[in-house]
């Protein structure tokens, strides 16, 4: 994240050193902003009966369908983000969650971080920005995942590799 302005208090920010990187620091308030990239949990839910979650989102496909993600919120873990995200996108409850892969998202400055998510299936409560939702077999995801567009597409081929060492 590049701010020229403090996103706090307005403030023209000042450059210093942190470490070896360029930082900036608020001459007002003294928060100091990094250039680290924004996280950005992506998660893909696997059910009791080794079905995959997918949502679609109109804004990022009409025809794709795609994982939970969100962006990671002040003051939580990265498993407790993606319980959160996954209970707000689609009303199921994480049982456990394991990380798979990441990959930096260079034209949004985002680093997306891929969780495997073990739930058992419950009644669809979804969010306004999710269009539908349903249960895949696995080996259905890859011909109906969306891979390259805008916010989305977890490395879903690691995921399966790794799915397959599980079981
Ligand atoms: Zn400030």
């Amino acid at each position: 994240m590049q701010f020229e302005y403090c996103p706090k208090c307005g403030q023209h920010l000042e450059n210093i050193k942190c470490g070896d990187d360029d930082c900036k620091i608020c001459p007002s308030c003294g928060k100091i902003y990094g250039s680290t990239p924004f996280p950005v949990v992506e998660v893909l839910v696997m059910n009791e009966d080794n079905e995959i979650l997918l949502l679609r989102q109109n804004y990022i496909s009409t025809e794709k369908w795609t994982v939970v993600s969100g962006y990671m919120t002040d003051g939580e873990t990265i498993e407790e983000a993606v319980s959160r995200e996954v209970r707000e996108e689609t009303g199921q409850d994480v049982i456990k969650c394991q990380y798979i892969s990441s990959y930096y998202f260079a034209s949004k400055q985002l680093i997306m971080i891929g969780f495997l998510a073990y739930v058992n299936k419950s009644d669809f409560i979804i969010s306004d920005e999710v269009d539908d939702i349903r249960w895949f077999k696995m080996e259905e995801v890859g011909a109906v995942i969306a891979y390259e567009n805008n916010c989305s597409g977890i490395h879903f081929d690691k995921c399966r590799a790794y799915l397959q060492v599980l079981h």
